[in-house]
């Protein structure tokens, strides 16, 4: 099969919207931004071995590759509109491309977000999406914006993906009965809707994918505030709580990677409206703490005693030099 051939069967066809004027097949796609509108571009790259292991179902790297772009405009609170991919493959695998293009596509039709183009060659497996959303002129949610007195909410609980990750990891374990956090894991579902409702209400907002505390703090600091973590407030799966010790749950829902939820303030003045947004529409949200005047993070326990916490998310290049 022919590399065009290739891509008109599994790349074309993926989500399309009002927004497309011209996508697969030309040099470049043609896309329209309606008037008073704002375009919001994310980009993420999965590299194999790296972000995922390379044996993955097919379908669930090409779910996550999508969803890590989607979670990124929901923070945005970006309506999701259009989106490119560039693949590098080892081989022209077509019972692999037939999954990786099943898990993206049944992604792109629940967000409404369009493939409209991309490139393809051969290389180590690696996967980059670009996607782009659409914002009222203005509104989208920045991570500027926290101010003191704000509530921190997250979107659902933490740690299910990093626990999930360190589960995989004992070979000794089986996985039979680690269902939902494998889903969670590997099939995070973007809060793109939940982020759509914080628009107007919410000061600031972030998704989660490298711990909670690390990408709170990239909103505090980028605020020029602190916060107040409650620590009995974090939310916790009771799937967590029953395959695993409590004592290490915490730890796994502060600095776990890869859980996609929202991290957001609102200002007091608004959060029944929000909770009744979110209730109305059966989306549960969890009120963590608050933001702060002074610097850092604190978490304060059951017995009132307190603790820095500090951001020590996962970072590339980090063991590259030692
Ligand atoms: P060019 O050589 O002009 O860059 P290509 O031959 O790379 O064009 O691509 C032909 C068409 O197929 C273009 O519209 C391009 O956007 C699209 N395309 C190529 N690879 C992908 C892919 N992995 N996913 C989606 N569209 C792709
Ligand atoms: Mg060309």
């Amino acid at each position: 099969m022919s590399e065009f051939d290739l891509i008109k069967r599994y790349f074309t066809n993926i989500g399309g919207n009002q927004f497309v004027r011209l996508g697969i097949g030309d040099d470049a796609a043609i896309t329209t931004i309606p008037e008073y509108h704002e375009l919001v571009t994310t980009v993420d790259t999965l590299v194999a071995d790296v972000h995922f292991y390379s044996d993955t179902a097919p379908e669930l790297i090409g779910h996550k590759a999508l969803a890590v772009n989607l979670s990124d405009l929901a923070a945005m609170a970006a309506t999701p509109a259009w989106f490119t991919l560039s693949l590098s493959l080892p081989a022209k695998d077509e019972d692999w491309l037939r999954g990786f293009s099943k898990g993206i596509a049944s992604l792109a039709r629940l967000y409404d977000i369009a493939l409209v183009g991309g490139d393809t060659v051969k290389g180590p497996l690696c996967i980059t999406i670009q996607a782009c959303g659409l914002v009222e002129k203005g509104k989208a949610l920045l991570r500027s914006g926290a101010q003191a007195g704000d509530a921190i909410y997250v979107t659902g609980e933490l740690g299910d993906a990093s626990l999930a990750l360190s589960l995989i990891k004992d070979e000794n374990r089986s996985l039979s009965d680690l269902g939902e956090l494998l889903e969670q894991l590997h099939k995070p579902l973007p809060r793109v809707k939940q982020g759509l409702l914080l628009n107007g209400l919410a000061t600031s907002a972030i998704d989660i994918s490298d711990g909670l505390v690390a990408d709170l703090s990239h909103i505090l600091n980028a605020s020029n505030v602190g916060g107040e973590l409650i620590l009995d407030s974090i939310p916790i799966s009771d799937k967590a709580r029953s395959v695993a010790d409590e004592d290490g749950l915490l730890d796994k829902a502060l600095y776990g990677g890869d859980d996609y939820e929202l991290c957001f303030t609102v200002p007091q003045a608004n959060e029944d409206a929000l909770l009744n947004l979110m209730d109305e529409q059966g989306y549960k949200i969890y009120r963590i703490g608050h933001v702060v005047a002074d610097s850092g993070v604190l978490g304060i326990d059951g017995n009132g005693n307190t603790k820095i916490l500090s951001a020590v998310g996962y970072d590339h290049f980090a063991d590259v030099s030692s």
